[in-house]
Order: C-alpha cells, then structure tokens, then sequence
C-alpha cells in the first residue's frame, strides 16, 4: 500500500435528545462568551431546541440557499460588529453554509447541529455564490471544530427531503470510491456509509418517525462527508456542481437523480469500486435482490441501487427539476472540462451526452445503456 491520507480534526457527538447539553459542552469547552446562532426561520424552533442550555448574543436568520456573497457579507459583518467568538449553526447544509462563510474571512470556530444529511458540517470545503457562479474552496478554517448529531431533530425532515438528501450522501460515498484521492482509508468509511444508508433510508421510507433509521442515516452522512472531504470531488459531484451552478437545479434532488448513471457509467470500469459498493448495499438492505448468475460487479452494484431507490421513491428524471434537453451541450462542454483525469471510465462528447440525456428522461439506467452511451448511441434518452 502507498498512499498519503489526510485526516481532519472535528468532534463528533451523537446522541438522540442531547443537542442541548452537547451544545452547552462544546461552547464551554471552547471558552464561549457570545454566541452568535445562525439558523433560517424555519429552523429556528430546532436551533431553540439545540440552545436551551447556552445564552445566545445574537440571532442570525438570513439564511440563502448556495450562499449569495451579500448575504455572507452581511453575517460577517453582524458577527464582527457583536464580537462573536462561537457560531452554532442550526440547519440544513444552506445554513451550515452561510457559517462556514463567515469562519473563512473571520476565523470563528463553529459547533454544527446538522438537521439534513448533506454533510457539510464534516468537510472543510466552502461555497459562496456571486454573478450566478458557485465558487467552492477548500480552507481548514471552516471546518467546524465539534458537529453535535441529534436524531430527534431531524424527525420533521419529510420523506421526499430525506430521500433526496439521504442519496446526495450516498453520492459523497460512491464519488470517495473513484475520486482523485480515493484510498483504503477513505473507501473503508464510504462503504460503511453505504451500509448504513441503505439500513437507514428504507427505515425513514417506511416511517419517518422511526428514531433508528434516523440515527443511522445520520451516522451514514458523517461517514459519507468524512470520505468525500478526503477523497475529492468525482465525476458525480463534478456533474451535479455543473448542472445544479449553471442551471440552477436543486442540490440533493438532483444528485439523487444522477447517481445511478454515473454507477452504470463508472462501474463497468471500475470493478472493484463496483463489488464493494454492490457488498455494501447487499450488507445495508433488508431485503436485498440476490445477485443474478454471471453479473458483473457493475450489474449487481446497479440493480442493488435501482432496487433502494424504487423502495425509496427516489427522485428519477432531471426533466423535472428544470433541466430541457437544449441545456445539454453546455452541460456538457462544462462537464468535459472538470472530468478528473483518473476518472475510471473516459469521458467524451457522446457519452456524456448520453449520460444526461438518459438523466433528463429518466431512462431506465442500466451498465448496458452506459455501453451504448459510450457508442454515442443514446438518443433523446431512448434505450432502456
Ligand atoms: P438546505 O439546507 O437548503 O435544506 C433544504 C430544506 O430543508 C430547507 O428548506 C430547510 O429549511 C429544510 N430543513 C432542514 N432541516 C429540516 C428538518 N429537520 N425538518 C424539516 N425541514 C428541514 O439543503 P441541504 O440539502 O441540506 O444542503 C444543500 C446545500 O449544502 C447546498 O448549497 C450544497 O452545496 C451544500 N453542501 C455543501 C457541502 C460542503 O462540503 N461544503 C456538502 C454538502 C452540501
């Protein structure tokens, strides 16, 4: 083995119930004196939740999805005029966001109480919007210093949210099995990620109420964004930042939409990544469809995958969250451009092409339409 592994340094604290006296902990522990709590209106009864044993000096509630530059200039600006030195932030990963924001330019440490399954509370990336561009950095400044998990605050997340976002993390742990800096650290946390996702989700599925699943889903997203900050953006998120940047398409939906055909495009040629993402899933599911004689690891990765987002309802074509077949060729050229050069399978007009045109319509994805993908042999999503 020879390999380099980055390992970033966060807190974690899980327990159901205990956002409260983990948070009041952590902004001991970090010497808090005025803290400044960044949530949206409709969080903010979680963030109340999460704060009953820690005084707030100020409340932050201008909260935007992708976070517009003006918007994170304004809560720079109320954190520096108030001499905040602790952000708790209280929300989904537009709110994490928008803390992480203001950490970059003003070095305040952050405690995250994530109620998605986004992640971004376990990476150190940022993301600010400016002239409709999404410009996204690395800095270990954002990086929240402790994220406390309470499963009871993420029980309100409706199905089809917790869905969507609950696959945008089994995306950051499929991407971790091909990205650039993908090694046995992070692929042994991706893939137990997996398991835990396919455990976790069906359960919220079934009963959104279900206390377990939820903890589990939650526990699969740290592991999920744990990987994905080490291993490096692939091909998935490559084309989802594309198309949710430009086009302007909802983050964990559309992520959740494109999943399978980047497996049906990747595993092929990625037989390894394939059978452990196909192991993973068989471990997680409880109900698992047996692996048809002779498949390959790509086929039984795919059918595993297919069979989670039917028992999900998963979201299944981009046509419905305002992607037109006109939007493909820049889509395309803007893809072409990011493809990391070890992306498993190689990437060209055609294939790409036929990748998003199969996403739009939501074509059945298969390894065999990838195949014809790759033949350019695609149209206007027509194979099944
Ligand atoms: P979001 O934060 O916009 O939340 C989606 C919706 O869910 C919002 O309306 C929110 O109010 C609501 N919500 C949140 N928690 C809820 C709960 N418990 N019950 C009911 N409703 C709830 O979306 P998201 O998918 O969490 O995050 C997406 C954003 O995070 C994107 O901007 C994406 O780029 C960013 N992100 C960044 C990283 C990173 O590492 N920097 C990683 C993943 C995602």
């Amino acid at each position: 083995m020879k390999f380099e592994h980055i390992t970033l340094g966060q807190r974690v604290l899980f327990g159901a119930g205990r956002a409260a006296e983990h948070v009041a902990q952590e902004a001991a522990r970090l010497g808090a004196r005025n803290i400044m709590c960044i949530t949206s209106e409709f969080e903010r009864p979680f963030a109340e939740a999460a704060l009953t044993l820690a005084d707030v000096g100020l409340w932050h509630t201008d909260v935007v999805q992708h976070v517009p530059a003006e918007t994170a200039d304004k809560a720079r600006k109320a954190a520096s005029d108030a001499g905040i030195d602790l952000i708790v932030c209280v929300g989904g990963g537009s709110t994490t966001g928008l803390a992480k924001a203001v950490a970059l330019t003003t070095g305040i440490p952050i405690v995250a109480v994530p109620t998605t399954y986004a992640g971004s509370e376990a990476t150190n990336v940022w993301g600010l919007t400016e002239n409709a561009t999404k410009t996204t950095g690395v800095d270990d400044r954002v990086l929240p210093a402790a994220v406390v998990y309470d499963a009871e605050l993420t029980l309100s997340l409706p199905v089809s949210l917790s869905v969507a976002s609950g696959l945008n993390a089994l995306a950051h742990c499929v991407d971790s099995l091909w990205a650039p800096r993908a090694d046995p650290i992070n692929q042994a946390l991706a893939a137990e990620g997996i398991r835990a996702l396919a455990d976790g989700l069906p359960r919220i599925a079934a009963d959104p109420s279900d206390l377990t699943g939820r903890e589990t889903a939650l526990y699969g997203a740290y592991l999920a964004a744990v990987s994905f900050a080490s291993a490096g953006s692939g091909l998935h998120h490559k084309i989802c930042h594309v198309l949710g940047g430009t086009f302007n398409l909802p983050h964990a939906e559309t992520h959740a939409t494109v999943l399978p055909y980047v497996v049906a495009f990747n595993g092929p040629a990625a037989p390894d990544a394939a059978a452990r993402l196909a192991g993973a899933l068989r471990a997680g599911l409880a109900s698992a469809p047996a692996q048809e004689p002779g498949a390959e690891p790509a086929e039984d990765a795919l059918a595993l995958l297919n069979s989670l987002r039917g028992t999900l309802g998963a979201p299944t074509a981009l046509r419905d969250y305002g992607f037109t077949e006109a939007d493909i060729p820049e889509a395309v050229e803007r893809i072409l451009k990011v493809v990391p050069a070890s992306n498993p399978a190689a990437a060209t007009g055609e294939n790409i092409g036929g990748l998003l045109r199969a996403a739009l319509a939501g074509t059945e994805p298969t390894t065999r339409s990838a195949a014809l993908a790759a033949a350019g042999a695609v149209q206007n999503g027509g194979t099944k």
